[in-house]
């Protein structure tokens, strides 16, 4: 039976862990915070008491961590330049590393340099489909890597995910998401200011939403996550904005994108745009929030008034 290690333990990884474990595979934890570990320990895993101790001995390594820095820390040691015990020291030969944190492409490119060099295959597969899609194993995963790596890895994420993409070598996947989050911030922005600009002539959000979603300016945020409270059951936005995706980690990846866009000199305005109203709205203390709540950037101050 396939033995899996799962490093990371968060808002995604634990319902990731968590089908790996529904679908009989082997599964040995791990995170920093102890509860997490339990969440899975209940659930059937097997706990460990540090990343190297989940990875030794294991078939498949995955990791799901917030930024480059854990990812190059985790793997390549302390150092992040490949001098200190990582991962890639502890592994044994024919285990296959999968990172399915979103990254810069040329951390993801490191890793998997250092890994080559212990003959070790590494795959960036970041994720597309939130939280819930997390939890209903219906995941896209978008790889980077060699073509044999691709291969191994897509029967392993095949219980976590309905979409497994190959996009070119190693560190291909992760420049494929950020073009992805990139679009979707742009989405979620425009769809906002759209729902605020009917909501301010008198219309239902709910009734704006259903046109929109069947006319031309139908989007996935309008399908599957609207970021109007009380238009849809289940989205965060009908939560207080909890859960889901957080504003962080989207200021994350927008920067990611334009550092992107700067290496390639490619013009990204929209791209540029949403990252500034994404920084400013993380400034006003709404980090930890989900990324659907850029709506209140367009509330009138009456809407935010009566929701209190
Ligand atoms: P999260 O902050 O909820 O989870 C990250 C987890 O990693 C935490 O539990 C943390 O304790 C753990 N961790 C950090 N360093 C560690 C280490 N050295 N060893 C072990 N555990 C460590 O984040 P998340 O929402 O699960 O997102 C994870 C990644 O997935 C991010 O790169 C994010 O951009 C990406 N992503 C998130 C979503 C989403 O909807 N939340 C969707 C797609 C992609």
């Amino acid at each position: 039976m396939t033995s899996v290690a799962f490093i990371g333990l968060g808002h995604m990884g634990a319902p990731m862990a968590a089908n790996l474990v529904k679908a009989g595979l082997t599964v040995r934890v791990f995170d920093l915070v102890p509860e997490a570990i339990k969440s899975l320990t209940d659930l059937g895993a097997l706990a460990a008491s540090s990343a190297c101790g989940a990875a030794a001995g294991a078939d498949v390594v995955i990791t799901m961590l917030p930024a480059g820095k854990h990812v190059r820390s985790l793997y390549l040691g302390e150092s992040g330049g490949g001098e200190g015990k990582g991962l890639i020291d502890v592994v044994a030969r024919d285990t296959l590393l999968i990172d399915c944190s979103t990254i810069d492409a040329q951390s993801a490119q490191l890793v998997a340099k250092f890994a080559a060099e212990k003959e070790l295959e590494f795959v960036d597969a970041p994720v597309s489909g939130g939280t819930a899609g997390a939890a209903a194993g219906t995941l896209t995963f978008i790889c980077g890597g060699s073509d044999g790596g691709f291969e191994q890895a897509k029967n392993v994420l095949s219980n976590m995910g309905a979409n497994i993409f190959h996009a070119g070598d190693a560190g291909a996947g992760q420049v494929a998401k950020i073009c992805n989050n990139m679009l979707l911030s742009v989405l979620m922005v425009g769809t906002s200011e759209s729902l605020q600009m009917g909501i301010d002539h008198g219309l239902d959000p709910k009734v704006l939403s259903e046109i929109m979603k069947v006319s031309s300016g139908g989007n996935w945020t309008l399908d599957k996550y609207n970021p109007c409270p009380d238009v849809m059951e289940s989205v965060p936005s009908s939560n207080g904005y909890q859960g889901g995706f957080m504003v962080d980690l989207m200021v994350k990846d927008l920067g990611l994108s334009q550092e992107a866009a700067l290496l390639s000199n490619s013009s990204t305005p929209m791209g540029a745009l949403a990252r500034s109203l994404y920084v400013n709205h993380a400034r006003q203390g709404n980090g930890a929030r989900d990324f659907s709540s850029i709506f209140e950037q367009f509330t009138n101050l009456k809407q935010v008034k009566n929701k209190g």
